[in-house]
């Protein structure tokens, strides 16, 4: 193929091997695109003890040569190889022998800003080792922002420093702090510490790094790529941002509709589809069912599945959720982990109205996906929202989105117009008690009012597409935008 490019992803997720968020799922389907349209990538990430390897893994003998700036390091390499597409976990015990990815639990590794200034090192050598330089690294979110700062210097009079550097920017909530030694660790040299470089408060900022130092930029959708260069969305970095203006689109995520369609779902007890909805009908009693609800097709059902954070919104839903589940008769039913404060409050309103409401507390694969296809409605609060995946599998699944007009959330849900009886969801503007408050009653109140409304609402939801194929296809623009040679 002519104009084949060469792309490297650096990921800490990468579904179904690790994933927090949507950020693993991002990874996972966006490189399998590229992929197929015809482009070599290979992903880099972190053999992390919770990973299973399949028997189709190839274990490379000789091992990973990584230069640290104060030594010599060596990791072993594991590949999985599909066409156009291999996929390389670097093991390596200090750093990655680790349950989690971030956190064991609910407290954070003290060491993040190493382990990840370890994986930025060891990607870029494990392409010297392959004997591949890339067009284009893409990397995501903080953990890779080094990654350029490297290009740029040690490595400017070598092979990779031919490389262009995307940086995705999937949240910019979490910047990565790391001493200033950090530097010596990767052997970058200090002129690099500077306001208008990577530093930030005395510190090293990794996601500030990314920001100067990429080629270009993207964020996970327009209207965020937007709200970051305000201060109410830049977390501080909004004055980078707007320097770095010039550089930067948003590209929606898309959705991987192999994993996420009613029509093929394997982890449904029913499938359906626009033209046949009975399937959803059975996925609702079975979720009613796992819930211990009474089970009843016109009672409608609320479904959440989120990492219990600040960002999503929640705290202000527990607020509203008791009198909501006094004063209307509907089942919800959520699932997360996060936050303790906020697992304990759902749980203790679970415990309460339990004929009502539903919590589980972890992480669970499956059960995400039946609450998806057996829910009326999706509850996302979200205080911000770089895109956002489950709005989008919600509607692929008929399932209507209650969500907060931030983000990705408003690039990809049509607001319920009541003139013309139109929409693919409900958006409400401001996160307060009494606005989600409203949004939940309109929505339920429209279920057993106008049941007819609701019915155009999803088929009008089904049909929406958020596949990759126009994301991807600019991805492969801003990839020949990026790249140097
Ligand atoms: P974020 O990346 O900010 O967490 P997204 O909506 O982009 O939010 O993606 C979240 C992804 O993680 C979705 O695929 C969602 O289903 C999944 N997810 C989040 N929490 C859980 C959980 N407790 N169990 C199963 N899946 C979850």
């Amino acid at each position: 193929m002519d104009g084949k490019l060469k792309i490297c992803m650096v990921s800490p997720e990468l579904s179904p091997f690790a994933k927090v968020g949507g950020l693993g799922d991002c990874v996972a389907s966006l490189s399998k695109f590229i992929a197929k349209l015809g482009h070599e990538v290979k992903i880099i990430l972190p053999k992390y003890s919770s990973i299973a390897l399949p028997t189709n893994v190839i274990e490379h003998l000789q091992p990973l040569i990584i230069n640290m700036g104060y030594d010599i390091e060596y990791g072993k390499i594991w590949e999985i190889k599909e066409k156009n597409l291999s996929t390389y976990f670097i093991e390596f015990d200090r750093y990655f022998k680790r349950d989690g990815i971030y956190s064991d639990l609910h407290r954070d590794y003290g060491d993040n800003y190493e382990r990840f200034a370890f994986l930025a090192r060891a990607a870029i050598d494990l392409c010297y080792h392959l004997e591949w330089i890339p067009h284009v690294i893409h990397g995501h979110d903080w953990t890779t922002g080094l990654i350029p700062v490297m290009l740029d210097t040690i490595e400017r009079q070598r092979s990779m420093g031919r490389c262009g550097f995307l940086f995705t920017i999937h949240n910019l909530q979490h910047h990565g702090y790391a001493p200033k030694s950090i530097l010596d660790f990767l052997g970058i040299p200090h002129h690099v510490f500077r306001a208008d470089g990577v530093e930030a408060f005395s510190q090293v900022n990794m996601m500030k790094a990314g920001l100067y130092f990429a080629s270009k930029l993207t964020t996970v959708s327009e209207t965020y790529s937007r709200e970051i260069q305000t201060p109410e969305f830049g977390f501080g970095l909004d004055p980078v941002l707007k320097f770095r203006a010039g550089d930067l689109i948003g590209i929606r995520n898309g959705i991987d509709e192999h994993l996420w369609s009613p029509e093929t779902d394997s982890l449904l007890p029913a499938k359906f589809s626009i033209k046949n909805m009975e399937g959803k009908a059975i996925c609702k009693k079975k979720l009613q069912k796992y819930c211990n609800f009474s089970i009843h097709k016109n009672i409608p059902l609320l479904g959440v599945i989120s990492r219990l954070y600040e960002q999503k919104g929640l705290d202000v839903f527990a607020n509203i959720l008791p009198n909501l589940l006094k004063n209307s008769p509907l089942q919800v039913v959520l699932l997360g982990n996060g936050d303790r404060d906020l697992e304990f409050r759902f749980t203790q309103i679970a415990k309460e109205y339990h004929k009502r409401c539903f919590v589980h507390i972890g992480f669970q694969e499956a059960l995400s996906h039946l609450i998806e296809a057996g829910s009326d409605f999706f509850l996302m609060p979200s205080r911000f929202e770089p895109c956002g995946l489950n709005q989008m599998y919600s509607m692929r699944y008929g399932t209507l989105p209650i969500a907060r007009a931030t983000g990705g959330l408003v690039d990809t849900i049509e607001n319920f117009s009541e003139k013309e009886k139109t929409g693919t969801g409900f958006l409400f503007q401001d996160l307060a008690d009494s606005a989600l408050y409203n949004s939940i009653h309109l929505a339920c109140s429209l279920y057993r009012d106008h049941p007819e409304i609701i019915g155009a609402m999803r088929r009008r939801a089904m049909e929406r597409d958020f596949s990759w194929s126009t994301s991807a296809k600019q991805y492969v623009a801003v990839y020949n935008w990026a790249k140097k040679y």
